[in-house]
């Protein structure tokens, strides 16, 4: 069985690659020759998920998947939901030159958000979409936890500084990638999925 994975990001590549073992050819954008950012136009993480697995099966004719994730603070009505990757240049039409710099403004943004907040509560939640023979298939993963009031820690990416996963005393920046992934909110999503793609081989 041949199936596309609408990413080119490696990292995640690498780890969903990991989770579903050798019974099945697992392929990026550019192993079909697709060198275009598929866009993510959407409100909903859902959606932009869903949108890129039926770009890769309507123009390649191959069975895909594909994620989405979103950082969801309660006391914000869910923001930065599914801008989390821009949330910084959002507010200030401001274009980074590089992923940390995005990375650094975006966590700015979010403590001067939940500045004086009594609620920090917030969850990541990943999405996946997979289109599988014709079917369309949601897997969620979530990691609920906290916002903490200033940065923690240098591993990992994106808002791993600023979060405590429930049940933990440290952010995600602060664990090795093996123990953030046995929790994550993508590891989880990409594990249902592992599990539901390995069914299907029998
Ligand atoms: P993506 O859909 O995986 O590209 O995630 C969208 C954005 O959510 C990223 O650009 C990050 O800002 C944030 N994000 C996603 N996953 C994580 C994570 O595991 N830790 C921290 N931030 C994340």
């Amino acid at each position: 069985m041949k199936i596309v994975f609408a990413s080119n990001n490696k990292n995640k590549f690498r780890e969903i690659k990991e989770l579903i073992g050798s019974g099945l050819e697992l392929l990026n954008l550019n192993d079909i020759g697709c060198y275009e950012e598929i866009p993510e136009p959407f409100s909903t993480i859902e959606e932009n998920a869903l949108a890129k697995a039926r770009y890769v099966y309507k123009n390649y004719g191959l069975d895909s998947f594909a994620d989405d994730t979103a950082l969801e603070a309660e006391s914000l009505g869910g923001r930065p939901g599914v801008y989390s990757a821009r949330y910084a240049s959002l507010f200030s039409g401001k274009e980074f030159s590089s992923a940390e710099n995005r990375n650094e403004a975006n966590i700015i943004k979010l403590l001067e958000e939940l500045q004086g907040a009594a609620n920090r509560r917030a969850r990541f939640r990943t999405v996946i979409y997979l289109i599988l023979r014709g079917r369309e298939i949601m897997f969620e993963g979530i990691v609920n936890g906290t916002i903490t009031e200033e940065k923690r820690g240098h591993k990992g990416f994106g808002y791993d500084p600023v979060f405590i996963p429930d049940g933990y005393n440290k952010t995600f920046a602060q664990m090795s990638l093996a123990e953030k992934n046995i929790i994550s909110h993508r590891a989880k999503a990409f594990n249902k999925l592992a599990q539901y793609l390995r069914k299907q081989e029998h």
